[in-house]
C-alpha cells in the first residue's frame, strides 16, 4: 500500500501500520474473551491477566513500529549502542531476565522517557541532553524497566486503546473519520499514565536494578529534582515525565533513601564512571526540534532535508511529525494533511489511494505544480450521514511521491477554497540556500577556563541571558552555583 504515508527518513510503508492498528482492537477483544494465567515477576506469583505474555510482546511490538515510524529513531548508532547495552545490563538483573528488551534513542526533543509492555523502552534524545552522568542515565533506565518488568502498561492498553482518530483533537476525529483512510492514527502516549504506586514500585526496583549493577542510585534522585525544577519553571506543562509525581521533594527523598538501602543490602560495586565519560557520548547531539525535518517560518514550511515548501494560510495551525504535517484551520472546520508514499509515480499514488480510501471520485486530472509533476483527485467521502469534500494532490518531488489531502464537509468546503488552493498551489522545491543548508543546534561539552559562578561562565561562554536558566536546569545546577576551573559544562551551540 504505497501511498500511505511514510517515515520521512526510512520510507517505510506504514501500511502494516494502519493494519496494526485494527489487529491492536481484535487482539483486545480477543484478550477479554481469553484471559488467562500470567505471572506476577516482581512477587514471582501467578496471577490472573486478560493479556498473557505472547500477548503482550505482540502488543508492545505493534505500537513499537509505529512510535519508531512517529519519531524516528536518531541516528547515532554508537549513542543507540551505548544506551542499548546499559539498558540490557539492568534488565539481566531484573526480575524478568528472559524477556527480549529493546532501549531505543528517539529522534525527538522533549525531555521524557517511557516505556511499552513486552520489553520497548524509549529515550528520546531531549532527555539525554539533560543527564549529567551514566548513573542518572541509568537511573531513568532502570526506572523505565522496572514498568516493563512489572507489567505496568498492560491490563491499562488492554482497556483503553492507545491510539485515538487523529492525534490532534477527537473533535476532528469525529468530524473527519475519513482522516483514518488518509494517513495513519498517532499514538497517544498522553493515555499511558501509571498510577502514583506503580510509579512508586517503579522508583523502588528502578533503583534496586542500577544499584545492582553499580550504578550510583542518589544521582537519579538529583534528575528528579532538575526535572521538578523544570517543571515549575513551566508551569507544570512541560516534562510530562514527573506528571504522574505531584511531590518532586518526597520523591527525592525517598530515592535517596532506596539508594542508601540498596547500597548497603546488595554487593555494591560501583563502576565509578566519571561525568565526561557520559558527556563526551553526547557531545555534538541534535537539541531541540530539528529544522532539518520540517518547520515553518513567514506563514511558510520548509522541509530541508527533503527539499520541499509549501505556504501555510494565516492563522492555520500546522503540526509537524516525522510521518506527517497536518494544517487545521482555526475553527477545525477544515484541515490539509500531508504524507509521503514511496510510489513510483503520482498517478500509482493516486491509484493506491482511490483503492484503500474508496471515494466517489469527481474529477481527476494531471497538473504541473511549479514545474512537478502532479496528478489531482477530487473526490466525495460518505460516511454515514457525513460527506466530506476531498482535493487531493500527489506530487512528484525527487525519488517520492509527496501526497496532501485538503478536505472539509460538503458544505464547508466552498468557505476553504481559497486558503486550499493557496497551499496546493505553493508546493514547490525549496531553492533557498540558507534554507536547505539549515543546521539544528547541537549539545557542546566544554571546559570551564575559570572559576566562578554558573551564570558568569555562561555568559562567559556567549549564553544569552534568556537561556542561561536553560542551561543551568540541563547541568542539574543553580545559576548561583560554583563552578571549578575545569569542570565539565553543557551549553547548546
Ligand atoms: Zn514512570
Amino acid at each position: 500500500m504505497p501511498w500511505l504515508p511514510c517515515h520521512l527518513k526510512s520510507l517505510s510503508t506504514t501500511g502494516s501500520v494502519r493494519r496494526s492498528w485494527r489487529s491492536i482492537l481484535l487482539l483486545t477483544m480477543a484478550a477479554f474473551l481469553l484471559g488467562g494465567c500470567a505471572r506476577d515477576y516482581v512477587s514471582g506469583r501467578p496471577t490472573f491477566s486478560l493479556i498473557d505474555e505472547e500477548k503482550e510482546i505482540a502488543l508492545g511490538k505493534e505500537s513499537d513500529e509505529q512510535i519508531v515510524t512517529q519519531y524516528g529513531l536518531y541516528e547515532d548508532r554508537d549513542l543507540a549502542v551505548y544506551v542499548d547495552e546499559i539498558g540490557q545490563s539492568l534488565a539481566a538483573v531484573s526480575q524478568r531476565p528472559e524477556l527480549k528488551y529493546h532501549f531505543r534513542v528517539l529522534d525527538d526533543g522533549v525531555v521524557n522517557a517511557f516505556a511499552l509492555p513486552g520489553g520497548y523502552i524509549y529515550m528520546p534524545r531531549g532527555i539525554l541532553a539533560y543527564f549529567n552522568s551514566e548513573d542518572q542515565l541509568a537511573g531513568v533506565l532502570g526506572h523505565e524497566t522496572a514498568h516493563v518488568v512489572a507489567r505496568h502498561g498492560v491490563e491499562q492498553m488492554s482497556k483503553q486503546v492507545l491510539f485515538t482518530g487523529f492525534g490532534l483533537t477527537d473533535r476532528l476525529a469525529q468530524r473527519f473519520p475519513v482522516i483514518g483512510g488518509v494517513a495513519t492514527a498517532p499514538i497517544n502516549l498522553g493515555l499511558l499514565k501509571y498510577s502514583r504506586d506503580q510509579e512508586s514500585e517503579s522508583d523502588l526496583l528502578g533503583v534496586e536494578y542500577a544499584t545492582r549493577v553499580g550504578f550510583d542510585a542518589h544521582t537519579m534522585a538529583d534528575f528528579f529534582r532538575t526535572i521538578g525544577a523544570m517543571s515549575a519553571e513551566a508551569g507544570g506543562s512541560v516534562p510530562t515525565y514527573l506528571s504522574s509525581h505531584p511531590h518532586p521533594e518526597q520523591r527525592y527523598e525517598r530515592v535517596n533513601q532506596l539508594a542508601d538501602e540498596w547500597q548497603k543490602k546488595v554487593d555494591y560495586i560501583p563502576r565509578g564512571t566519571e561525568p565526561i565519560d557520559y558527556l563526551r557520548r553526547i557531545d555534538g547531539m541534535v537539541y531541540g526540534p530539528d529544522p532539518r525535518q520540517g518547520f515553518t517560518q513567514e506563514e511558510m514550511y520548509f522541509h530541508p532535508s527533503l527539499g520541499f515548501q509549501f505556504s501555510v494560510p494565516a492563522d492555520w495551525n500546522l503540526a509537524n511529525t516525522a510521518t506527517r504535517v497536518i494544517v487545521v484551520a482555526p475553527n477545525e472546520e477544515a484541515l490539509v494533511v500531508m504524507t509521503l508514499t514511496d510510489a513510483s509515480s503520482a498517478s500509482t499514488a493516486a491509484d493506491s489511494f482511490l483503492k484503500e480510501a474508496n471515494p466517489q471520485v469527481t474529477d481527476r486530472r494531471k497538473e504541473s505544480v511549479n514545474g512537478l509533476p502532479a496528478v489531482v483527485v477530487e473526490s466525495v467521502h460518505v460516511e454515514g450521514r457525513q460527506r466530506t469534500r476531498i482535493q487531493s494532490q500527489f506530487v512528484e518531488h525527487r525519488e517520492i511521491v509527496l501526497a496532501f489531502h485538503a478536505l472539509a464537509s460538503e458544505s464547508d468546503y466552498p468557505t476553504y477554497t481559497k486558503s486550499f488552493a493557496l497551499l496546493l498551489g505553493s508546493v514547490a522545491s525549496i531553492t533557498d540556500r540558507a534554507i536547505l543548508e539549515v543546521e539544528p543546534k547541537r549539545v557542546r561539552v566544554v571546559q570551564a577556563e575559570a572559576a566562578g559562578d554558573l551564570a558568569s561562565i555562561l555568559a562567559g561562554l556567549g549564553v544569552p541571558d534568556d537561556e542561561q536558566q536553560e542551561m543551568a536546569n540541563m547541568n542539574g545546577r543553580n545559576l548561583e552555583a560554583p563552578v571549578a576551573k575545569g569542570d565539565w559544562l553543557k551549553i547548546v551551540r
